[in-house]
């Protein structure tokens, strides 16, 4: 009997996707995780009805959740991954030599239990790194605490519903303002301005109390379905966005030019240059 698998995050619009081997569908500690092969976008993992990752265009969104920031910081030493249990944005900052270590840090150990076991090739050894240090803890107690200060923040998080809910508030901006070096960078997954412009919205609207610069980026992942994917953007490092291209050429030939798939210096720069439907939720 053929099975498929429906994401329910939008009130008015769902995507199925057929399920042509279910590998794992069950409840961990947090939420609800099921991975499954489908012909259009390989292996998918979905937690709580809701698409995180497809290996057939994981690396979009990866690539431009750590090059951009990294990229446009240009010095940073120390990277702190809030979510991204899947390895996907940790592989991706890895590849830059100036980074000497990363915390990840990730609410759901089963997360990483099985994304190690059935995806192999995203985290592509990035949790046994050297530079990598994994921290099983919600993301928004973990930045009221530590005692880390560091050079970028991402947040690769789920959407604001189940444990992902706390990602998205003032308490949690403000914890990451805590722990961001001076002249430090924090971005986040801040879903489809299509479908959820007050998420996005209201993520800008806080970091503006924060931080000197509050803009967002653009990237569009097929497998996050709705049109582009916004990548909130809050720093008081306010050149950071503004480099030009052959600024961040020189960085990236001095990181040593690692190949991409969807990154690049131009792709960099033009990523911020948002729509106006988009443009009016930020500014
Ligand atoms: N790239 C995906 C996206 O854009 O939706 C996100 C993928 S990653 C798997 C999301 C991770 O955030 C999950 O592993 C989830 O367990 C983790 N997460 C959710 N809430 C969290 C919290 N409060 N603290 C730390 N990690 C959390």
């Amino acid at each position: 009997m053929e099975r498929w698998v429906e994401e329910t995050l939008h009130r008015g619009f769902r995507v199925r996707l057929k399920a042509d081997r279910v590998l794992f569908d069950s409840e961990t500690e947090h939420q609800h995780l099921v991975i499954f092969e489908n012909e259009d976008f390989g292996r998918v993992m979905m937690l709580d009805h809701v698409v995180q990752l497809a290996t057939k265009d994981d690396f979009i969104y990866h690539e431009m959740m750590a090059h951009v920031p990294l990229f446009a910081h240009g010095r940073a030493k120390k990277a702190l991954i809030i979510g991204g249990g899947d390895g996907g944005v940790l592989r991706e900052a890895l590849k830059h030599p100036e980074l000497e270590d990363i915390t990840l840090c990730e609410i759901d150990r089963s997360v990483l239990t099985l994304c190690r076991e059935h995806f192999p090739d995203i985290s592509a050894g990035a949790y046994d790194d050297p530079r990598t240090r994994i921290v099983i803890a919600d993301g928004t107690k973990f930045v009221a605490e530590t005692d880390d200060r560091f050079d970028l923040i991402m947040v690769d998080s789920t959407d604001p519903i189940g444990p992902g809910a706390v990602l998205f508030t003032k308490e949690f901006y403000t914890g990451c303002r805590r722990c961001l070096k001076p002249g430090g960078i924090l971005v986040t997954q801040n879903g489809l301005p299509f479908l959820q412009a007050d998420e996005l919205k209201q993520s800008v609207g806080f970091f503006r109390g924060l931080f000197r610069d509050a803009f967002a980026y653009l990237a569009t992942t097929p497998s996050y379905f709705g049109g582009p994917m916004s990548y909130g953007w809050a720093t008081d490092y306010v050149e950071a966005r503004r480099y030009r291209i052959d600024a961040i050429e020189r960085r990236y030939a001095d990181a040593g030019a690692f190949p991409t798939r969807y990154w690049r210096p131009d792709v960099h720069v033009a990523s911020f240059a948002l729509p106006n439907y988009i443009r009016e939720l930020v500014e």
